[in-house]
């Protein structure tokens, strides 16, 4: 009978639309991470929690002390579409402050997964409790519970069985989930944030707002420790000012940040961290400045960690917006390139590192 199958073409139930559609946001367990970090960071929470399970794949549970809802705001929350944070498609060009803006995370990871919200807004005396399951409300009641919200999603893709089954091993699957923490980490450090896996803690960070401190929570002492400011930070404390300021006449504004010294690496490039206007993303042009500026001083295959900070004006970026892509590309790749290689350069060689002129790799 699949002969008869091919030539014929249906329409998929909304069940099954509903999945597909699920699927596009929620790709994994540190995608449903990343919302709901997200979601959390927007509701103003100064303390986050992320607490997981076998990679994310046997739960994942978010707490903060943000603003929370109201029972009749987590009904609708859960809804196809519903966001309180734009109106409409100019909102959305906009680029608005929150960093979660297209209201369809919470009803995507319900509709893959059994999820459960525990909430309570500011000064309210009573909290809400909602479960669902499948994309189905199963119960909204009073719950007694702290300010701010919980939401916990169990057996992610328990209904979409060939998502269940791509997902990798656990240890993988939790790699992707600590750097989606780790950046969130990095790029609030005003914001207490812990990562726990199976019943132990990975980090967690004080939320006093300092990179330094960020960085010693997130990455260990010797890491911390290897670390060399750069740009404006270094502006500030720094008595050859000149020297650690960006380059004029390039399309960054601001860069700022942190690099390793040349011999605190890693295989692995997942450590350059890299923000653009406040957004974690992975920009290739600029983790090749930051490896170039360091020259025959780093070891071949070897990468120096590094947390840079570039803030420029948004029409020098064209930002995929959809949710899973985070690379980002620059109108002026050359002039970021440089101003990137050159504020790095000038970090190492201001802590000798690197001397000036020194013949390249
Ligand atoms: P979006 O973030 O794009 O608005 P979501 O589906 O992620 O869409 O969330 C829907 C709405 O639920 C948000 O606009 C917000 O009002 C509310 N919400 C979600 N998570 C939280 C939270 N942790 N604290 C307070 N409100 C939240
Ligand atoms: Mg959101």
């Amino acid at each position: 009978d699949g002969d008869e199958q091919v030539d014929e073409i249906h329409r998929l139930d909304e069940a099954t639309i509903e999945r597909i559609a699920a699927g596009e946001v929620v790709e994994r367990p540190a995608s449903a991470v990343k919302e709901l970090v997200e979601n959390s960071l927007d509701a103003d929470a100064s303390r986050v929690r992320v607490v997981v399970e076998a990679g994310g794949t046997d739960g994942i549970r978010v707490t903060d002390d943000g603003r929370g809802m109201s029972a009749e705001a987590v009904e609708r929350a859960v809804e196809k579409h519903t966001t309180s944070k734009i109106a409409d498609i100019d909102d959305l060009e906009a680029g608005v402050g929150s960093l979660g803006f297209r209201g369809e995370a919470l009803a995507a990871i319900g509709a893959v997964s059994r999820l459960t919200i525990r909430t309570k807004p500011r000064g309210a005396n009573r909290g809400t409790e909602l479960r669902m399951a499948g994309g189905e409300i199963e119960s909204v009641k009073p719950a007694g519970c702290p300010e701010g919200t919980t939401v916990e999603v169990d057996d992610l893709f328990y209904n979409v069985p060939a998502r269940r089954k791509y997902l990798k091993q656990d240890a993988t699957e939790f790699t992707h989930v600590n750097r989606v923490a780790t950046g969130y980490a990095l790029s609030n450090p005003e914001v207490a944030l812990a990562l726990e896996h199976d019943g132990r803690e990975v980090f967690s960070t004080t939320g006093q707002g300092s990179l330094e401190a960020t960085v010693l929570a997130v990455y260990g002492r010797d890491v911390a420790t290897a670390m060399l400011p750069i740009g404006a930070r270094a502006e500030s404390g720094a008595d050859d000012a000149d020297e650690a300021a960006i380059e004029a006449g390039g399309p960054l504004d601001e860069l700022s940040g942190i690099v390793s010294h040349p011999e605190t690496t890693r295989a692995s490039p997942e450590y350059c961290s890299v923000f653009v206007n406040g957004r974690y993303v992975s920009a290739t042009a600029v983790r090749d400045a930051i490896v170039a500026a360091y020259g025959s001083q780093l070891a071949p295959d070897r990468y120096p960690f590094a947390v840079l900070f570039l803030s420029l004006p948004a029409d020098q970026i064209d930002v995929n917006v959809h949710p899973r892509k985070r690379e980002v590309r620059f109108a002026d790749e050359a002039g970021v390139r440089d101003q990137v290689r050159t504020a790095v350069e000038s970090a190492l060689m201001r802590e000798g590192v690197v001397r000036s002129g020194a013949p390249r790799g």
